[in-house]
């Protein structure tokens, strides 16, 4: 949910967790001077971005604050490399997600029928954006918003950017949305059931329930329809799907790939393309481009509504994931996987595979903490012994060749 920060994006951090960093001397965090803190958040008290901010507000969050050095670890940590398309799928869009995205569809089918009427936005899509962004509610970080944003606004790079957010999360205390112990996210300052960053709440976070309130955090319906009414505001047509998996004919000249390369359906449909089952294309939606997100595999024509997808992170595979996801928990279709599989012979690993990985490395010896099914730099590393010993590619990664030989 940050259009100018992608990689610090929630769905993109969790990734992060599971796939990429090694400890390095980047990791250490560094030492920040509490003075120069000090004179930073005087400064900003007075400044234009705060000017909504009542001084008594000002003052009483930041109070006896430090800053928390860790974030900026975080704000340099560059990807030890990119992952790809398919092990992202398999992490976000596996059966126990799918499973606990039917439940909470049919939990708050009421509620989500109301926020369709009122946006257009279909309850499967919402219910997609909560299972990618929060695990429908499961996982909405725990560093305080406050102390991450100031500490943002006076050291490393984005100052004036995260100065603007700091300021809105100020207002959402000020106003009274939601509790200061509650105003707690990622490490970059996205909150509550859809990881809102603060100024998104202020252009999207709407009162649903009635209690006068934008509380998506603790608000079930609150944050469902604050999720909407971002997609709405980012173009969503009702009525439309966001698109589908198509099978190319033999011989067809990808070169017009580009999800903004939208062309009339009709077009595609005289170029030969199906959907992906060999069926004619639908009439909707009417304006589609052709994304290939890895050459050789599935591909997929998608509409307005996948770039309002786009729009709340910035990254394709990611808008695929809220896609699969909504798909299969609005019963379009049944298979965490596509038609065309990928172009591989070691598929990624879902997160009930991840956890097996990590019990039966711990069984050998590795200390890698607890089976959490993330994939972080302890585990990666003991991969990385496991992979030796077994004349694999020592790479790191966790895929299903690993586990079968693990199993064995
Ligand atoms: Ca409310």
């Amino acid at each position: 949910m940050i259009q100018a920060l992608r990689r610090h994006s929630p769905a993109l951090l969790l990734l992060a967790a599971l796939a990429a960093t090694t400890a390095t001397a980047q990791d250490t965090p560094p030492t920040l001077d509490a003075a120069e803190f000090r004179a930073c958040l005087s400064g900003l008290q007075g400044a234009q971005a705060f000017r909504a901010i009542a001084g008594d507000t000002f003052r009483q969050h930041t109070q006896g604050l430090e800053p928390d050095p860790s974030v900026l670890v975080l704000l340099n940590r560059q990807p030890e490399f990119t992952m790809p398309v398919w092990d992202y799928l398999a992490v976000l869009v596996d059966q126990e997600r799918v499973d606990e995205g039917r439940a909470a569809f049919a939990k708050w089918q009421p509620a989500l029928q109301r926020i369709e009427q009122q946006t257009g936005v279909a309850p499967h899509i919402v219910v997609g954006v909560w299972g990618v962004e929060s695990n429908f509610g499961q996982n909405l970080g725990g560093r305080p918003l406050v102390q991450s944003l100031a500490t943002l606004s006076c050291f490393g790079r984005r100052q004036s950017y995260f100065r603007g957010e700091f300021a809105a999360a100020l207002r959402i205390l000020q106003e009274g949305h939601i509790a200061p112990d509650k105003l707690v996210g990622s490490w970059a300052g996205a909150f509550g059931q859809t990881q809102f960053m603060p100024s998104t709440f202020f252009r999207s976070a709407v009162d649903f329930d009635g209690d006068g309130r934008r509380d998506i955090v603790d608000s079930v319906p609150d944050a469902l329809a604050s999720t909407a009414k971002f997609l709405q505001n980012a173009g969503y047509r009702r009525g439309e799907p966001w698109g589908f998996e198509v099978k190319l004919p033999p011989g067809f000249d990808s070169r017009s790939a580009g999800r903004k390369n939208k062309r009339p359906i009709g077009d595609w449909r005289r170029d030969g393309v199906t959907l992906a089952d060999g069926s004619a294309l639908p009439d909707q939606p009417s304006s589609v481009g052709l994304m290939i997100p890895a050459r050789g595999g599935p591909a997929f024509l998608v509409g307005r509504n996948f770039d309002t997808l786009y729009s709340y992170n910035a990254s394709e595979n990611y808008g695929l994931a809220i896609a699969q996801l909504a798909n299969l928990v609005g019963g379009f279709s049944n298979s965490v996987g596509f038609v065309t599989p990928w172009p591989t012979d070691d598929p990624g690993l879902s997160r009930a595979q991840n956890r097996e990985l990590q019990i039966l490395l711990l069984a050998r010896g590795h200390d890698i903490g607890s089976a959490d099914g993330m994939i972080g730099a302890k585990t990666r590393e003991a991969i990385k012994l496991e992979q030796q010993r077994l004349g694999m590619k020592a790479d790191g990664r966790a895929g299903q060749k690993l586990l079968s030989a693990l199993r064995s």
